[in-house]
């Protein structure tokens, strides 16, 4: 089954369930204390919260989320990506726990055919409600159900008000991919079981004191990852294997002039994850910029373009942006599910294009200072990376530390994140600005104000080269 073909067979599903299908909600959330839509039940928090009332009591949706918090598991798990579709459906008030669990179970085995003998659930410690519907009316033995903590199987609007257990379904991908931990199971952090599936139930409303109250109307709210439902349908070890992605990589390869291989396949994945994200955002309608979405969006340009400078022996130069030319085949993917994405190239690849222009002259000096010193370190035998230059990188230069070490990951040279952030903390002492806190809004300021200090410096040549990377 193809990407477009499981969101399609989850909405239709859903209908014959006689739910209502909504249109994906956009990226920025219709809510002030959230930056991003990072599920598919941001868009209804108000009725889960019961400040609105539903128009429809069942609804299904997939729904683009953005999750900044996986940013660094991007290209290091199988199964994270920043951008990615959550396909839910939803109760208010209506269906529980039964049918939540019954009808995924139908959707898993029924629809998608999964293996149900590879099929794992859990269900939140004390609740044996769930538990007694998946083991005794389900049928799930008990050797596969585990009971999971508050981190894991229990959701909470915050720390007063609607809140409940979830229940996970789970697909073990085989020992190969696992940590070979004799107690391996649902909710260790390896890849070998595989969270395809959130169900929660919103029962209870928790009190200021601490206490627990039934709900008047108890809600549902799920979330499956389609990317990876797509991987096990596609029998593909990660996401990024799949053919939501694969176009993507291939065209970078093609236009980056390098083979997807053990040395490249992290920065590939980068790249694929990124370009989505960063189209998404701006078709949404961010821009790049020093805060908020704009940060993120800014971020994740510059992240993307970056890494590509890894894998390139040649540095970046104006001519050589990229991002933008990747838009295209987003757009391709994504347009069954995303029909208006196709009109917008134009303006996705323009304001990609301004931010990937901007971001070569910071990049330049940077990757040739640190390429230099890493010569330098194998031809010493050392393997080491000195932190006053990864200080020094990113405080004069502007260029991110986050990049510094993606460069060295890929060179196998060590960094220490620690003395770098000891040394900023020692340098914002020094300039009495120690309100600030460390955080990476002040790596972008920096970025800036090399602009406005430096202008947009031109290379001038290999003596100015060395002279910097002596410095
Ligand atoms: P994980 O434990 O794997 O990080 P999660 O428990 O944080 O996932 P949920 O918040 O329960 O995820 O979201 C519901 C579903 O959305 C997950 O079961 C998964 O299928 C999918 N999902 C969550 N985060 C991501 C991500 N970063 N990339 C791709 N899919 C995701
Ligand atoms: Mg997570
Ligand atoms: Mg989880
Ligand atoms: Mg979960």
């Amino acid at each position: 089954m193809t990407g477009n073909e499981i969101r399609k067979s989850f909405i239709d599903f859903f209908k014959s369930k006689e739910h209502k299908y909504f249109e994906s909600a956009s990226l920025i959330p219709d809510d002030k204390t959230l930056l991003l839509t990072v599920a598919g039940m941001v868009p209804f928090k108000s009725f889960f919260l019961g400040e609105k009332e539903a128009p429809f009591k069942r609804i299904t949706t997939y729904q683009k989320c953005i999750r900044t918090n996986d940013l660094e598991n991007v290209g290091v798990t199988t199964r994270h990506q920043t951008f990615f579709e959550m396909l839910g459906n939803f109760s208010f008030g209506d269906y529980f726990k039964r049918e939540a669990i019954f009808w995924s179970w139908e959707y898993i085995t029924e629809i998608l055919k999964l293996d149900s003998e590879k099929l794992w659930v859990s269900v939140f410690l004390d609740d044996d409600e769930a538990y007694d519907i998946w083991n005794k009316e389900v049928g799930v033995p008990e050797e596969r159900i585990v009971r999971l903590g508050e981190d894991d199987n229990w959701w909470a609007a915050g720390p007063i008000g609607s809140c409940g257990p979830c229940s996970e379904i789970y697909i073990d991908l085989g020992e190969k991919l696992g940590c070979g931990n004799l107690d391996c199971k649902p909710g260790c952090d390896c890849d070998r079981y595989l969270e395809i599936w959130n169900l929660v139930f919103t029962e209870w409303n928790r009190l200021e004191d601490g206490s627990l109250i039934p709900l008047p109307e108890k809600n549902i709210d799920t979330g499956a990852g389609l990317e990876r439902i797509a991987a096990v349908m596609q029998k593909k070890e990660s996401n990024f294997d799949t053919d939501l992605f694969i176009p993507i990589i291939n065209e970078t390869e093609k236009i980056l002039e390098v083979e997807r291989n053990n040395k490249t396949d992290k920065a590939l994945k980068i790249i694929a994850d990124h370009v989505r994200a960063a189209a998404f955002l701006i078709g949404d309608g961010v821009l790049p910029s020093n805060e908020g979405r704009g940060y993120i969006l800014r971020k994740l340009i510059r992240r993307a373009f970056g890494v590509a400078s890894t894998i390139k022996e040649r540095i970046f130069e104006k001519e050589d942006i990229f991002l933008y030319r990747l838009v295209p085949v987003v757009a391709e993917i994504m347009k069954e599910a995303y029909p208006e994405m196709e009109s917008k190239i134009d303006y996705i690849e323009k304001v990609m294009k301004i931010e990937e222009e901007k971001f070569t002259v910071t990049l330049k000096n940077g990757v040739e200072i640190l390429k230099e010193e890493v010569e330098k370190l194998k031809k010493d035998g050392k393997d080491k990376f000195p932190s006053e230059i990864s200080f020094k990188l990113y405080d004069t230069y502007g260029f991110p530390f986050e990049l510094t070490k993606e460069v060295l990951e890929y060179e196998e040279i060590e960094v220490s994140e620690d003395e770098f952030l000891e040394k900023l903390e020692e340098q914002k002492i020094r300039s009495k600005s120690s309100k600030e806190t460390i955080s990476d809004m002040i790596k972008d300021e920096f970025i800036d104000e090399f602009y406005e200090k430096h202008g947009k410096t031109k290379f001038i040549g290999y003596e100015e080269k060395e002279a910097k990377a002596k410095i």
